[in-house]
């Protein structure tokens, strides 16, 4: 089972990519100007992935003004960023 949830919330995302500045992992798309994290899903308000391992996913939620995206420890269930 995955350990990590990562989600990106599409109704706060401005798409201004501090988050694609300081990981790789982010992307920004021409098409809805909002964020996409590598391997994620849609999901209801935007999009999700589920890891096994953190990356530069923390750094990024982290500095996202916003506060879109957020990290969810699966095994605990708390909150991250
Ligand atoms: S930093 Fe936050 S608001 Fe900006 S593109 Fe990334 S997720 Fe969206």
């Amino acid at each position: 089972m995955a350990k990590f949830r990562v989600i990106i919330d599409y109704t706060v995302c401005q798409g201004f990519g501090a988050c694609v500045e300081l990981c790789s992992k982010f992307d920004l798309s021409d098409v809805d100007a909002k964020s996409h994290v590598e391997g994620a899903k849609k999901v209801a308000n935007g999009e999700a992935v589920d890891l096994d391992e953190l990356d530069c996913h923390k750094k990024a939620a982290e500095a996202c003004p916003f506060n879109a995206i957020h990290i969810i420890n699966l095994k605990t269930n708390e909150k991250i960023v």
